[in-house]
This record gives structure tokens, sequence and C-alpha cells, in this order.
């Protein structure tokens, strides 16, 4: 086989996204001094455009590292080894952030799901009820979990926690949903969010951020963990100069930016519709294939990435596998214990409709490839719906 693959990769995982030529152009220029006035003003307009996708006044704080940073700099700076927190388990990143924090010396309460929904808010409200003495300091949360593509009501859980008057912080990882689902720091009493830039955000790998909320800040202030390189206190001061204790990952800045920019220009209404019109979309092509999704509650539907059961003795990764070979694309696999049962379609990030339809023609075809049992008419029932307008329900 000749190594060489016409046609550009679909690369339609749920994170790396594909990134816009507007971004890519963005990057490709020298780096500038860290100090000087240009990168100030640089750092000033990225901060106000986070603010503005996660909807917040909150300080900032961006570091050079994947999201898993950014959930280390949360746990660490509020949380000292021995503090209780609760967390639900609702997939393998909820499952990856509880066992940090429990490599971290905290003592983890873990709610657990069957991987098919989103976290039960009557679940977290008993548990915080019964714990009358305050010992649980934080809520954990995994807004889009994007290894089973099933959302959690965060708005439900801040009522949960003010249901049962505890003083516990909320923690939501929002690194798979901003930039694909409506999402309100301020107005949902959110103490810290946690995101990245690969996924919705549409900018390389390699940045995390939080947003901080008082309370958040406060018990910074007072306690929190030994640490140095996560510690917020240095970027607070960067949300009024714009500039960082270290050395910034700068190009990766001017990607971001640009990106986000992006996000303003659509306009981010328009820029949700679109997630949740592509997601409905595969969600009507599964139901023609006749396959299961991964998601068992209608409301929990994930916006920017769609899992797909493959039948019982059917193997996800070969399909996956086949499609990659055959058809130049690739798909996520299943995480955890969901390896091999399941793939996942990311419609997240820059996805124009032809893409789209592109990509749900891939796995057809893929399907038929790798002999999965299924009926045929899954992209015509996408397109069905697309060239109607997609309404999105
Ligand atoms: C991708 C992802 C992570 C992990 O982020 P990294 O950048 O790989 O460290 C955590 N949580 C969710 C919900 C994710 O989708």
């Amino acid at each position: 086989m000749s190594e060489f693959v016409s046609g550009r990769h679909f690369l339609q995982t749920p994170g790396p996204t594909n990134l816009p030529e507007r971004v890519l152009r963005a990057m490709d220029r020298n780096a500038i001094n860290h100090r000087g006035p240009e990168f100030g003003a640089l750092g000033r307009e990225v901060i106000a455009r986070l603010r503005h996708v996660l909807q917040t006044a909150a300080i900032i704080g961006i570091f050079p590292a994947s999201g898993t940073g950014a959930w280390e700099s949360a746990l660490v700076n509020t949380l000292a080894p021995g503090d209780r927190i609760l967390i639900s388990r609702t997939g393998q990143f909820s499952h990856l952030w509880e066992q940090m924090a429990r490599r971290l010396g905290l003592d983890v309460a873990t709610l657990e799901t069957d991987w098919r929904r989103g976290a039960d808010a009557g679940a977290i409200h008993s548990a915080l009820a019964e714990d009358r003495e305050h010992r649980i300091k934080a809520v954990c949360a995994v807004h889009s979990e994007t290894s089973t593509s099933c959302m959690t009501d965060i708005p439900a859980v801040r009522s949960a926690i003010d249901r049962a008057a505890h003083p516990a912080l909320l923690f939501v990882d929002a690194i798979s949903s901003l930039g694909c689902a409506d999402y309100r720091h301020d107005e949902w009493g959110v103490d810290v969010t946690i995101a990245g830039t690969q996924k919705g955000l549409m900018a390389p790998p390699g940045l995390s951020f939080t947003a901080i909320g008082d309370k958040a800040l406060a018990a910074a202030r007072a306690g929190g963990s030994a640490r140095s390189y996560w510690d917020w206190a240095p970027l607070v001061a960067a949300n009024q100069t714009g500039f960082f204790p270290y050395t910034p990952a700068i190009n990766l800045l001017f990607a971001l930016n640009e990106a986000l920019a992006m996000l303003a220009e659509e306009g981010l209404p328009a820029v949700f519709a679109r997630h949740a019109r592509y997601a409905q979309a595969t969600r009507l092509a599964a139901a023609a294939w006749g396959l299961e999704l991964q998601c068992a509650d209608p409301a929990a539907y994930a916006p920017g990435v769609t899992a797909i059961r493959t039948p019982d003795g059917h193997s996800a990764d070969k399909l996956r596998n086949v499609i990659l070979e055959r058809f130049n694309m690739s798909l996520g696999n299943g995480l955890g214990r969901l390896e091999d049962r399941i793939f996942r379609i990311g419609h997240m990030g820059d996805l124009g409709v032809l893409t789209f339809t592109g990509t749900l023609t891939g796995v057809e075809m893929g399907l038929r490839a790798a002999g999965i049992p299924h009926q045929e008419g899954g992209v015509q029932a996408a397109m069905n719906f697309l060239a109607a307008g997609g309404a999105a329900a």
C-alpha cells in the first residue's frame, strides 16, 4: 500500500479538534517579548475573551498545561490533604479526576453511575444533607463527560448544594463543553471552572485555564496544599496586566485569541445552535443505523460528541481502524470500561455542514466495510434533517 493518502485527514475526535485556517495563520509567526507591551495587550485580550465564553467576570488563571493540569490547580489551591470532596463518577474523565484527588491525599467520597447519564443531583443533595458537620469541602462535577457523551445539569447541582445549605465549593470541568454548550460560570454559581483549548475552543492542545470565583480565591488565600507552579496567586495579578509569572505559551495564546475572536464573530447562541444541530443529526443517523447511544438519558445528550455502542460481539476498535485505514478519518475510542464497546463521533469545534455530513458518510461506509450489523440510511436521515434547516430540538 502506498504511504501517500490524498485529501485531508478527518480529525473527528472529541478533542483535539480541527484547527481553523485563521487559527493556524495566527500562530504561524515569530514569538514576541513576553515582558513587552504587545504581550500585555494580548494577555488582557485573551482573558477578556475567555470571560465572554465563560460568561463570567471572575479571575482567569491560564496554565501552559493540558486540562489535567488545571484540574490539579483547582484541587491544590483550595484543598489540603485530608479534606473531603464529593465527586460523581459519570465516566472516564471524572474517574481520572477522582484518582488524581486520591493521589493528592484528599478524602474522596465517590457517587457511582452507570456511565450512561449525568451526575444525579438528588444523590449529591442527600450526601450533602447527611454531612451535618460540613466535612465535604468541594463538589466536583464534569459538565460534558466526553467519554460517555452525557451532560451533567450544573444548575441542578448548584441547587442541590444550596438546598442542603452546605458551604462546599463547586468545581466544574467544562473542558469539552465550553464553546459547544451554554455555560454560565457566574449565573450558575460555580466556584471554579476548568477548561482547555483543544476541544470546543478550536485551538491547539497545550493551554488550560481556571475561572476562579471569590469564595475559591478566599479558600486559596487561607490555605490549600503545598504548591508552587500551580499557585493561583501570581496569576491573579496577570488579570490586570496581561503578564505571566513565567514564559507564557505565546504562540498558543495567539492561536487561542484568534479562535475566541471567531466564536465572538459567529455569536455564542449561533455556536451552540450549530452544535445542537449536528448532535441531533448524529443521533438521527444512529437511530437509522439501528445502533444504540451510550447516553441513555435524552435530557443529557451532549452537543459536542456522540458515543455510539456497537452491537454485542462487534469490536468498536476494529470499526475505528477500518475507518482510519479505508477512509482516512479518526474517531474517538471507548475509554476505561467502555474500551472497544463504543466509538465516539466528535462534532465539536470548527465544523462546516459538509465536513460534518462527510464524517457521517465515513461512519456509514465503515459500518459496512467492518461488517457491523446495521441498517442503511443514517446519512440520509441526517441530510434530510439538515437540509430542512435542522431545527434543533
Ligand atoms: C479532554 C478532557 C479532559 C482531559 O484534558 P487533557 O487536556 O487531556 O488533560 C478532562 N476532562 C474532560 C471532560 C475532557 O474532555
